[in-house]
């Protein structure tokens, strides 16, 4: 293949790093593209996209290589990498911060808490900032100042003709309100942000431990308290076969902290190990950096959750995870909304679901590729009970065998997703597996 024409660092399968540089953060997916090209500038990414067309290859828009599905890769594609784009540039005049596509979010957060900033992103310091704003964004800032993409001003982006163009309220508006829960690989390489910028000092981060006697209670709390939860606490929780876990920021002190989460408090079994504690934000940032092994394989997926799950469905669930393959590979995670998230009307930006109460996740990781099916499997037969319990699921936890996804990922924001495809990709060139269709 002649890839006269690509600039940037291309690296391809006679290159020793391709082996390593294919991969993506899920282990699983196990693809083969033809070219890496790593792009320092918007000139890159426009050479990139118009030697696609030429020689009539296949693009896939990369960063942080973390999409459940492998949705940023293919076998004989062309893989276009902002990794390399990643400056973070914080105008503390008017609290913004400029952040370019390849930022992940492990420096944004120290970037800008080195100027006294907190950011309302994930929980993964590898994920990119592209990759989470463009499908929404949640994390334990979120039901405080919204999603990342609600903090969003503004964004840049290469187009399908390879031009640069900016989307705001004023310039492109449909494109911006795209991009705002179903931008990922649907209209264009997106190359910086805009965001709104919070100053914020000290927080307190929540780390809950218990042993796995209490599971259906821990749930049946969970869905209670959520309905009136003070909007400056965002939890993630889940439990496995070992026991629960229950991680919190709380814009607040610990006092509060104590008062706001006394019901769980009292729940019986809490471990020694728990801790509620008042610390610098970049600390509270460290600390849930932690929780995150290394790459692995593995199977997940998530569902809203608009209606609290009956006692008996609770029961099933926590069968489910008792007869659940393998020792403490197989979760079930709670990753609560509510507060700013839905302040803001279904329809002001793509991201659909904001009534739901929390995301429940189910996740499923092994090392053997033998077992591979059991795990999987695992994660179908629950997908399947907790489907018609639910409404939708997020796009940044995506699942390969979902039906009608366009729907499930954007609600009734679907057809109007496929009119701004039409205007900004009219030739459909920006497509991969569950991409918006035109
Ligand atoms: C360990 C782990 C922890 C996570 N934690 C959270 C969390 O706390 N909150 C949360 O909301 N989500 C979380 N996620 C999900 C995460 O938000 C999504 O997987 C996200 O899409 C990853 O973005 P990425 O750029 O890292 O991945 P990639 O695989 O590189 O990209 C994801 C998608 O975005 C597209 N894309 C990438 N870069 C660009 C670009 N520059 N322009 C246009 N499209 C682009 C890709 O084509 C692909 O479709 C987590 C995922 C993992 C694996």
């Amino acid at each position: 293949m002649d890839f006269q024409g690509l600039t940037g660092k291309v690296i391809t399968p006679s290159d020793k790093e391709y082996q390593i540089l294919r991969l993506e953060y899920n282990r699983d997916i196990n693809k083969f593209p033809l070219a890496i090209v790593y792009c320092y500038n918007n000139t890159d990414i426009s050479n990139a996209i118009k030697w696609c067309k030429k020689n009539d290859i296949p693009l896939r828009i990369r960063t942080g290589g973390h999409n459940y599905e492998g949705y940023s890769t293919s076998n004989g594609a062309l893989i276009l990498d902002t990794t390399y784009m990643n400056n973070v540039e914080i105008d503390e005049k008017n609290d913004i911060v400029k952040i370019q596509a390849g930022a992940r979010l492990g420096k944004v957060y120290s970037e800008l808490a080195k100027k006294g900033y907190a950011f309302a992103g994930g929980t993964c310091p590898t994920v990119s900032i592209s990759g989470l704003t463009l499908g929404g964004g949640i994390g334990l800032s979120c039901r405080n100042f919204g999603l990342t993409a609600d903090n969003l001003l503004g964004l840049e982006m290469v187009n399908a003709k390879g031009a640069s163009i900016t989307a705001n309220n004023h310039e492109n508006p449909k494109l911006f309100w795209a991009c705002r829960g179903a931008g990922s690989g649907n209209f264009g390489v997106a190359t910086s942000y805009i965001f709104k910028a919070q100053k914020v000092s000290k927080i307190t981060i929540i780390e809950l431990r218990w042993d796995n006697e209490s599971m259906e209670d821990f749930v049946e709390l969970w869905q209670y308290w959520l309905k009136t939860a003070d909007n400056k606490i965002s939890c993630f929780a889940g439990f496995n076969k070992e026991g629960i876990y229950l991680n919190g920021f709380l814009y607040g002190t610990k006092a509060e902290a104590k008062l706001i989460l006394k019901d769980f408090l009292s729940l019986p079994n809490l471990l020694k190990n728990s801790s509620i504690e008042y610390v610098a934000f970049i600390d509270a940032i460290k600390a849930i950096s932690a929780f995150y092994d290394p790459p692995n394989k593995f199977k997940a997926t998530g569902r809203f959750v608009y209606k609290p799950l009956s006692r008996k469905d609770l029961r099933k669930l926590v069968q489910y995870i008792n007869n659940s393959p393998g020792i403490d590979e197989c979760f079930i995670r709670l990753y609560s909304l509510g507060g700013a998230i839905d302040d803001i009307p279904n329809n002001q930006t793509a991201y659909y679901y904001r009534k739901a109460e929390y995301i429940l996740c189910i996740t499923a990781d092994w090392e053997e590729d033998e077992v591979s099916y059991e795990y999987k499997n695992w994660v179908e037969k629950v997908f399947r009970f907790v489907k018609p319990l639910t409404n939708g699921s997020y796009v940044n936890f995506p699942y390969a065998e979902l039906e009608d996804y366009g729907h499930e990922y954007y609600g009734k924001n679907y057809y109007p997703l496929k009119e701004v495809k039409k205007l900004y990709d009219p030739t459909n060139f920006f497509k991969f597996q569950q991409s918006i269709t035109l």
